[in-house]
């Protein structure tokens, strides 16, 4: 049998007790450097909490929470660290309501990231002199920058390509010999009706041998799909923007769930109500505090993706445990072509429109293959008498307020009043047709 190879061999099969004493380390410098910043240094004062507070892993259970919107209330810097003036970049996630979480890094912060996400190609293996192909959306989305410097870290050729123009990316893929794609899930299936449209094939006519997908919630089945499809494996990559980005966890070459990174992440699993410990291998939220951060420090941040921990050892021998793929969240949010999208950004959207009514549901569907967003609209009765004449400027002006709130473009259906079912109780606000990507071959 062949020895196995990993990137960071010193802390991927850390033995366990080892890598526990890192964290506590790692832990309490970090309590010391957050003790710095605006946000956590009022906070902990309030509640008497200091470095020397935490004495074991045990002892972070006593911290407060951290959750979306601390880091909106403390836009655009309050949670940031005196260190905050070495900054080198800033991320913001996105699509959300109101101000935008913005996470600092400075060299340190992201020399270790790009190291994690370097880790995490390799992982699922990537291998230096490969050529990575990165789909996605360069930007403030974390997606791009934080897979351009992991490919670079790990000695890649790296193409940032940049998201859509399935042609452009065909033609890079043939002229560079790309050999490895990073791409959303959904994105893959409709690069593959274009190679078919184009009557290339992935695996005899290109070098393709990997993908990286995530981003975007995927059941197995999709996963499935992909490599069937292509006929290359494809494995999961998880990450948010508050915690630097890709990179956060990912599927070693078992393909059994994805490694979570605990020298980087301390990491937590909760009841989203109670918010105490669920069993072990039960699921619920996903809290992370940074044991590697220098300028943003952030402590059991409830990510509200809802997941579990696998059992077991895992055949790579990485010591790192293995979270199950996310299964849900436990707030309202849901994405569409990579924005991350709350129901209330788009009421609050509607509900400053004189002529809307007071019901409107939002529809998610696959058309074509592509996920879309439909919002139906309750008007008020006399947007539908003849004298009434704004209706299409009225349905332009919804569309173009909406993408510019969550970023999506949404189809916007404008309906008499009660033409929407009328829901006893709490109000139905989204309901999700998505069907598992459907396949047209
Ligand atoms: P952002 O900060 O904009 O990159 O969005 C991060 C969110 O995207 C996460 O909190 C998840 O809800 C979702 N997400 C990222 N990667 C995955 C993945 N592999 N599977 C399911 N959801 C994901
Ligand atoms: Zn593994």
């Amino acid at each position: 049998m062949s020895k196995k190879v990993y990137w960071n061999e010193e802390f991927e099969i850390m033995e366990r007790s080892k890598l526990e004493k890192l964290q506590v380390e790692r832990l309490r410098s970090t309590i010391k450097t957050a003790l710095d910043t605006q946000f956590y240094g009022e906070l902990y004062s309030k509640k008497g909490i200091n470095v020397d507070s935490i004495q074991s892993i045990d002892d972070l259970r006593k911290l407060p929470f951290t959750v979306k919107q601390d880091l909106r209330d403390s836009y655009p810097d309050g949670m940031t660290s005196t260190k905050k003036g070495e900054s080198i970049r800033l991320h913001c996630s996105s699509g959300t309501t109101g101000q935008p979480a913005v996470v600092y890094h400075n060299k340190h912060d992201l020399d270790s990231w790009g190291n994690l996400v370097a880790r995490s190609l390799f992982c699922a293996g990537a291998r230096p002199g490969d050529v990575f192909q990165n789909i996605c959306g360069y930007g403030l989305f974390t997606g791009g920058l934080g897979f351009q410097y992991g490919g670079e870290t790990l000695g890649a050729l790296t193409i940032p390509a940049g998201a859509g123009n399935s042609k452009r990316q065909i033609k890079l893929i043939q002229d560079f010999g790309t050999t490895v794609i990073h791409a959303i899930p959904s994105y893959l299936i409709r690069l593959y009706d274009v190679f078919k449209q184009e009557g290339i094939d992935p695996l005899k006519d290109t070098n393709l041998r990997l993908f990286v997908i995530g981003a975007e919630p995927h059941t197995e089945e999709q996963r499935k799909k992909i490599e069937e499809l292509f006929g290359i494996k494809a494995y999961n990559s998880y990450g948010l923007t508050e915690m630097n980005g890709p990179g956060v966890a990912f599927e070693c070459e078992e393909q059994n769930g994805l490694h979570i990174w605990e020298d980087a992440y301390f990491v937590e699993i909760v009841d989203p109500d109670t918010l105490e410990p669920v069993a072990d291998g039960e699921i619920g939220e996903l809290v992370l505090t940074t044991l590697d951060r220098e300028v943003m420090p952030i402590i059991r941040y409830r990510t509200r993706d809802l997941t579990r921990f696998l059992p077991g050892e895992c055949g790579c021998g990485r010591t790192h445990r293995r979270l199950d793929r996310i299964t849900g969240r436990s707030d309202d949010m849901f994405i569409i072509k990579g924005c991350n999208i709350f129901p209330m950004q788009i009421e609050g959207v509607l509900m400053k429109i004189p002529e809307v009514g007071t019901n409107y549901l939002i529809e998610l569907v696959t058309e074509n293959d592509i996920d879309e967003m439909h919002v139906k609209v309750e008007l008020q009765a006399h947007c539908f008498s003849d004298s009434y004449k704004d209706l299409e400027n009225l349905q332009y002006s919804l569309i173009h307020k909406i993408r510019d709130e969550v970023l999506a473009k949404p189809k916007v259906v404008l309906l008499p009043p009660n033409s929407l079912p009328q829901q006893e109780g709490k109000a139905i606000r989204v309901v999700d047709h998505r069907r598992q990507l459907r396949i047209t071959n």
